[in-house]
Parts: structure tokens; C-alpha cells; sequence
């Protein structure tokens, strides 16, 4: 009798998962993700939740949201991001202001772990989707994240 019921438990068993696989099998068809990559190169878009390195977005007048308050640098457990900086007189209040040289970022040493972009109090930073970053000289990987001649956006306060 335990020989039968061992029989038919492993059947059961069997097609339990069977049906796991299965439904997976059918519904994964909805939204295939499945890429021909490299031919789609031109097409492919990366997922939402995609991190391919940090970056700063600039509007139109090559402004930017960073106030140079290094929360983000501070955040970076691993010393990936740098903020030179330095202070100058405010076209609005004419009182001295912190303001960026350079927010420099270390590509070849993030762990995307994302605490810096969770850190900065004015969402200056955020993923690109972008997946080809190899290189031969590692040098290129480390970015300037804002753009020669930018500043940050009137209004931004930290
Ligand atoms: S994602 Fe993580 S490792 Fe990369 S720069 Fe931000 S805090 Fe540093
Ligand atoms: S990116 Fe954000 S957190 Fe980093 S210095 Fe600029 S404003 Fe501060």
C-alpha cells in the first residue's frame, strides 16, 4: 500500500509543478522578453527598473537640480562619486551660494546600488537605461555628470 501511495504522491508531485511550469509557460507568451540582441541594437529599450549608470539630467537652458549639497557623496558606500565645488554669488539674493565644479562619477566602481540617487534631496540624479558601457581604458568610465556650463535651476534649495 505505501509503495501505491508513494506512486501516486510522486505523480501528484509531478504534476503540480508541471502546472507551475505550465501556466508560466503560457502567460510568460503575453510579454515576452526575449531579445534579439545585438540585431535590435537600434530598437531595444531597457525596462523601467533598468540601471545602467547614474546620470544628471539638464533641461533646455542646460540647467540642472544639483545644489552641490554632497548628500549623494556622503550616501556612496564605496567612494564612487565625487563633488568639487565651490561658492558663488547668488544672482537672486546676491549672497554667496555652494554651487558644483565638477560632480564627478566613478561608472567602473558602482555597484548600483542606488543610494545616492535615494539620498539627493532634489532628484538632481537618476538612472539612464543605457547597456553599453564597455570599454578598453577604464578612464572613460569616469563621467562628469554635469554639463560644461550648466547650473543649477533657480529655485533649487536642498
Ligand atoms: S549607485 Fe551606489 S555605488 Fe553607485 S554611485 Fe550611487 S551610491 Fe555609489
Ligand atoms: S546630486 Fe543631489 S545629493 Fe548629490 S550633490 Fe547634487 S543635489 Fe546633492
Amino acid at each position: 500500500m505505501s509503495y501505491l501511495s508513494e506512486i501516486y504522491n510522486g505523480i501528484k508531485t509531478l504534476l503540480t509543478g508541471m502546472s507551475v511550469t505550465g501556466k508560466y509557460f503560457l502567460n510568460s507568451r503575453k510579454g515576452a522578453i526575449t531579445q534579439q540582441y545585438p540585431d535590435n541594437r537600434d530598437t531595444l529599450k531597457m525596462f523601467e527598473r533598468f540601471r545602467g549608470e547614474v546620470v544628471m539630467p539638464h533641461d533646455e537652458k542646460n540647467e540642472h537640480q544639483c545644489t552641490g549639497c554632497q548628500k549623494c557623496e556622503i550616501a556612496c558606500p564605496n567612494g564612487t562619486i565625487e563633488i568639487i565645488w565651490d561658492r558663488a554669488i547668488d544672482e537672486d539674493t546676491g549672497k554667496k551660494k555652494k554651487k558644483i565644479d565638477k560632480h564627478i562619477y566613478h561608472l567602473g566602481m558602482c555597484t548600483m546600488c542606488g543610494l545616492c540617487i535615494e539620498a539627493c534631496p532634489t532628484d538632481a540624479i537618476k538612472w539612464a537605461q543605457n547597456y553599453e558601457n564597455s570599454v578598453y581604458d577604464r578612464t572613460q568610465l569616469t563621467r562628469v555628470l554635469n554639463k560644461p556650463g550648466s547650473k543649477v535651476k533657480a529655485g533649487i534649495e536642498d
